[in-house]
This record gives C-alpha cells, sequence and structure tokens, in this order.
C-alpha cells in the first residue's frame, strides 16, 4: 500500500514537471484517487507507469497524463454537476469526483458525477471499483448509448467524453449548461484531436481544438456505428 502511495507521488510529481498537470487541484485529486484499485488484478504493477492499460472487451483506462489534461481543460470545481461519457474502469470517474467532491469538503457542497458506459460488464466491475476506493456516493454509473447524453440529469456543468467521436454529438450540446464546457475528442480512427466546446450563455457554441491524442471509438446513435469504424 505505502509503495502504492509513493509511485503515486512520483507519478504526479513527473506529471507536474511534464506541464499535464497545471493546478493545485488536479494535483491533489490525482493524489489521492489510488488508481491500482482501478486496474485488473495482474497488471496493478503497472498501475503508476504513465501509459493506458487494457481493461477487457477491447477498452483501456486513459493514461494519467490525458486523465490530468482532460481535467485542466474542463475546468473543474467544487459543486458541479458532470457528465462522463465513458466509463471504463471508473478511474477518471473517481478523479473528477475528487475535483467536484473533494474528500476533504462539507457533503452539502458536493457535486455528483453521472458517468454512462455502453458495455454492462465494465459498468459493473466500475462501480465495484468505484466503490472500493470510496467514491460510490459521489458517482452514478449509467449504463446507456453516451451519444445521447443522460437527459435525466441535464443540464451538466461540464461534460468530459473518454472516447473519440466523429463529430460532436449534439445530444452533448444540448445538455450542457449556458457557461458549461466539454471536453471530447474528435477524428477517425487514427487522427484525432482533442476539443474544448464551450457553450457561451447566450448559448453560442464555441470549439477550440487542442492537441492531437488517440482513443477507442466512440460507439452510438451519434457515434461511430460498428461496422464503419
Ligand atoms: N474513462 C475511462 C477510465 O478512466 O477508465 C476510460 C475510458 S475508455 C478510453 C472509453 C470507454 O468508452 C470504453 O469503456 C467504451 O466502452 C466506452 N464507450 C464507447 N462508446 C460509448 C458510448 N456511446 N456510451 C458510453 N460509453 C461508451
Amino acid at each position: 500500500m505505502q509503495r502504492f502511495e509513493e509511485l503515486r507521488r512520483r507519478l504526479v510529481r513527473s506529471l507536474v514537471e511534464e506541464g499535464y498537470i497545471r493546478s493545485e487541484k488536479v494535483m491533489k485529486a490525482m493524489l489521492r484517487v489510488p488508481r491500482e484499485l482501478f486496474v485488473p488484478d495482474d497488471l496493478r504493477y503497472l498501475a503508476y507507469e504513465d501509459t493506458p492499460l487494457p481493461i477487457g472487451h477491447g477498452q483501456t483506462i486513459s493514461a494519467p497524463h490525458m486523465v490530468a489534461l482532460m481535467c485542466e481543460y474542463a475546468d473543474l470545481d467544487t459543486g458541479m454537476k458532470v457528465l462522463e461519457v465513458g466509463t471504463g474502469s471508473g478511474y477518471h470517474a473517481a478523479v473528477i469526483a475528487e475535483m467536484v467532491a473533494p474528500s476533504d469538503a462539507p457533503r452539502e457542497e458536493w457535486g455528483h458525477v453521472y458517468s454512462i458506459e455502453r458495455i454492462p460488464e465494465l459498468a459493473k466491475r466500475a462501480q465495484e471499483n468505484l466503490r472500493r476506493a470510496g467514491y460510490a456516493d459521489r458517482v452514478t454509473v449509467i449504463v446507456g448509448d453516451g451519444t445521447k447524453g443522460y437527459p435525466e440529469k441535464a443540464p451538466y456543468d461540464r461534460i468530459i467524453v473518454t472516447a473519440a467521436a466523429p463529430d460532436i454529438p449534439q445530444p452533448l450540446i444540448d445538455q450542457l449548461r449556458p457557461g458549461g464546457k466539454m471536453v471530447i475528442p474528435v477524428g477517425d480512427r487514427y487522427s484525432q484531436v482533442l476539443y474544448i466546446v464551450e457553450k457561451k450563455e447566450n448559448g453560442e457554441i464555441k470549439v477550440k481544438p487542442t492537441i492531437p491524442v488517440l482513443f477507442v471509438p466512440l460507439v452510438g446513435e451519434y457515434g461511430w456505428h460498428l461496422h464503419e469504424y
């Protein structure tokens, strides 16, 4: 356990040095969430390598630097309501939860994370991981097609999509609160760009491309259809 803590501290230090972690908030959250509880047992020894790892069903837990950067771009704060599309292992959802509902903040100030996953087996395991890590009361995992968003709890202050879309799904734009932000990778299998999408108070949409990235496909009604990818 102590060994993992030391490895986590070292990883966070190098993410700060490399410029992926830029704020105190992201640093604190990444220092608190035990990534070793979100990777498959036989890969735990790799939990603090800065690399994506397989989690089954052809999917991955994203690399720590990507989680850090997406959280920085999303500019998360205590009390926010966030939709994550692509729960995967649940790790990124836990980091988001640690920022919108920090463990050391009063519960009345807590925000909430709704995280949607299309593969039921992954959603179930993510839920278990989140419970073991102490985030079950701050993250709700839903099984479904996240390209349609989760209208039941809309609008969201932030939307974070962790799979690559051919285009920005309209339902996600619709479910963003005016003044809200979405971070989403857009592109095809070999070439994607991470976008920051801002919805202004007057409803105007501004899209800012950032860096090239590589994610698994966002599969669904407003994403890729499996036969085309
Ligand atoms: N955030 C995850 C983590 O921390 O482990 C990593 C996510 S993985 C890179 C992308 C996930 O998106 C996969 O688990 C995949 O099944 C899921 N996914 C793809 N299309 C989806 C959709 N339309 N709705 C919900 N989840 C989807």
